[in-house]
């Protein structure tokens, strides 16, 4: 039976497949570290006999795609990569992703010279990110993650994993919970975590995550709640900086807590500048953040008292605010304050292997969301600018890979504006979606159960661990795997002539296992230590070695270098108007490749906006009404149900992300609920991460009686 991944979301769980019959079918693989399988991977086998699917290539004739070869579509594409590439502009191509296929579209962006591979983070990981990479210099949400079953106390800040399903994490959690964990959730709304397994609720105001942490913070300062020797030794808390410009002394103090004259000017230490940064929201935090302080005492007594296996979750879907990072930052340093980082039950910086298939790169330009946001770790919105305006240079290329930008990205009217104006738009999925509406050559690619991939480390686990995925049954339709793809498009632009196997024998060379005992086993552990690692026998990967609580990468770059709260000047000044807050269904991933899937429209047909039940009876609503939600940010309206809930503020609506879909080629998906990111406006940012604040959209909500 083949070793498989479930690529239904971007999680690619463990499975085994087989065959009987005419049906393939898919189930948990148990010997998997991270095994499957969801409701969605559960769907999976349908696709391939889905009547919507991709069966071919497409090519656009005038407003319609018409089937094509393979040689015609790739054709077209290289023609037009080659003449970006004989204006000696690689740049102006930008490919987009979804985590699935990073590893192959960044060789293939390498050799071709584009910086411009940029994913979703903006809308999603990106401000954790950027603080997990200053703090910590770790990376991505799978990089540093909670030991959920050793941990006594957490807390969830907006993310909610039993929505944004990993069915392993939930497994990691229900054992933790078995032996005691108790959980706290911050959110504006009660989210099935917070409904089933949370102790405490804590329904902050949108947008105002970083003043509450800073707020924990200065209770635990203040109630001397931190551990001193981790600090002092392995974070930058004792360092002195000028308190005029923040530049840093280069000087650490014996003291936590101290202000002293350094060369005629005052200096101070970054934890007593922390304190200050607390000091400055703790007597209003009640009137930011809508919560009180027998919340704040709560997290923390409760941090403090269960130490080191006590932490703050580290975060997923986090692009909320105008200040998230420092959201993440504010978080990374809380639990550095418990000295809780790889301690068991604590925050654990994951022991992973990487893969990086190509040596030299040709990119000579500057990535271009990172001319306006220098640390960010993926802003897309800038490559819709520059589709538009040519500015800061132009983007006439784009290549969407496996994800439906439409039902990903805020502002939708930006969205479908910049894709219409694209010079040349190439889509590689296995199902339509809304992007495919707008391609000049869709390359069908073929599903998760027909091609085989490259190994690769597995992405939820604290320990090293390596799997492989085997296709299930040949393709059934003229379709292709993105690899042979990608690879295709190298050996016609004259990039390379490396073939499957070389880039297969180039990853298990740097995984460090073999092909036959990978596929023996399906997955194989490299012998690492978990814990105590990272500081104690290994140094962060940040610029002092330490966990840096102060940043001076931050403000080399113009930014605040500690944590800081922004004021804001968004909020809901009518009886009628609401934050818009949303998430993710447990069903539907808000890419192209579930929400067409009759079993799962089945199960969540559309996204009614969530109200709360003091605000809809002051309102005359009903549960199942039909409402007007204008967008005060965006100007655009939509209609929708209402769903009435004791489960959210008052002053915020809620909705799931993903619905309406207007491409016609999804026949199950078409017209179900409402496209949420019309309401959202892609103006509003955090500085530093470059992340669309997708919590600071005001709303009003009109009745249609
Ligand atoms: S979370 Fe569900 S859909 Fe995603 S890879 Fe795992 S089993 Fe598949």
């Amino acid at each position: 039976m083949p070793f498989a991944r479930c690529y239904m979301c971007k999680n690619a769980c463990g499975i085994i497949t087989s065959v009987e019959g005419k049906n393939v079918r898919v189930a948990p693989n148990k010997d998997h570290p991270q095994p499957g399988i969801c409701g969605r991977g559960a769907a999976g086998p349908y696709l391939l006999s889905h009547p919507d699917r991709l069966k071919s290539p497409l090519i656009r004739q005038g407003d319609t795609l018409v089937p094509t070869t393979w040689d015609k579509a790739l054709d077209t594409v290289v023609k037009y990569l080659k003449e970006l590439l004989d204006q000696g502009h690689p740049e102006y191509l930008a490919i987009t992703f979804h985590d699935y296929g990073k590893e192959l579209l960044e060789r293939f962006s390498a050799l071709y010279g584009t910086p411009n591979l940029i994913g979703h983070e903006s809308v999603c990981h990106g401000p954790r990110t950027v603080a997990s990479e200053l703090v910590l210099g770790t990376e991505g949400p799978r990089s540093v993650d909670p030991d959920y079953p050793n941990s006594k106390f957490v807390v969830f800040i907006g993310r909610n994993p039993l929505e944004g399903i990993v069915p392993d994490i939930v497994r990691r959690i229900d054992e933790g919970r078995k032996k005691g964990l108790k959980i706290a959730v911050i959110d504006p709304r009660k989210s099935a975590i917070a409904e089933r397994y949370a102790e405490r609720w804590v329904p902050i105001r949108p947008g105002t995550d970083t003043a509450f942490l800073l707020g924990v913070i200065y209770y635990m300062i203040r109630n001397e709640m931190y551990d001193k020797d981790f600090l002092v030794k392995y974070t930058n808390a004792p360092l002195l900086v000028y308190e005029d410009d923040l530049t840093p002394t280069g000087i650490y103090s014996q003291q936590l807590l101290e202000e002293k004259s350094l060369n005629g000017r005052k200096a101070i230490t970054v934890f007593s500048l922390l304190e200050k940064e607390g000091e400055k929201v703790y007597p209003r935090l009640q009137q930011i953040t809508g919560v009180g302080y027998d919340d704040v005492k709560y997290i923390a007594e409760n941090l403090w008292s269960n130490r080191p296996a006590s932490v703050i979750d580290d975060g997923w879907h986090t692009s909320f605010s105008n200040d998230s990072t420092y959201t993440w930052m504010a978080a990374f340093t809380i639990n550095a304050m418990l000295g809780n980082i790889d301690k068991k039950g604590g925050l654990i910086i994951a022991k992973k292997a990487k893969v990086k298939l190509y040596d030299k790169s040709n990119v000579k330009a500057q990535r271009i969301d990172k001319i306006r946001y220098p640390l960010t770790y993926a802003a897309f919105q800038e490559v819709y600018r520059a589709i538009l305006t040519g500015s800061p240079y132009p983007i006439k290329a784009l290549m969407v890979i496996g994800t439906n930008l439409d039902g990903r990205d805020p502002d939708s009217e930006f969205v479908r504006r910049a894709l219409k104006a694209v010079d040349f738009l190439a889509v590689v999925d296995v199902m339509p979606s809304d992007v495919t509406e707008y391609a000049d050559v869709v390359l069908a690619e073929s599903t998760y159960l027909e091609r085989d991939e490259l190994p690769l480390p597995v992405g939820w686990t604290l320990d090293n661990w390596v799997d492989i995925h085997q296709k299930t049954i040949d393709p059934l339709y003229d379709t292709r795997p993105l690899w042979w793809i990608m690879l295709e498009l190298e050996h016609r632009l004259g990039l390379s002539s490396s073939t499957f196997k070389d880039l297969e024998e180039m990853a298990l060379k740097q995984l460090n296992v073999s092909k036959e005992e990978l596929a023996q086993k399906g997955a194989l552990r490299i012998e690492e230590e978990v814990y105590e690692v990272y500081p104690y026998k290994k140094p962060f990967k940040t610029p002092s070695g330490r966990v840096e609580i102060y940043s001076d990468t931050l403000r080399r770059a113009g930014y605040y270098p500690i944590p800081t709260y922004i004021e804001k000047n968004i909020m809901p000044r009518a009886n009628d108007e609401f934050f818009l807050t949303t998430g993710h269904t447990l069903y539907h991933t808000q890419d192209s490749i579930t929400f067409d899937i009759p079993t799962l429209v089945k199960l969540a047909p559309d996204n009614p906006v969530m109200i709360s039940k003091n605000k809809a009876s002051q309102l005359g609503i009903n549960d199942g009404d039909e409402v007007e939600v204008i967008s005060l940010t965006t100007g655009q309206r939509v209609r929708c149900k209402v769903k009435v809930s004791k489960g959210i503020r008052d002053d915020t609506v809620f909705a799931y992300f993903g619905f309406g879909r207007h491409a016609r080629g999804e026949r199950f998906a078409y017209g179900h609920g409402f496209d949420v990111n019309s309401l959202i406006s892609e103006q509003i940012t955090d500085p530093v991460s470059g992340s669309i604040a997708q919590s600071l959209n005001i709303v009003k909500i009109r009745t249609l009686k």
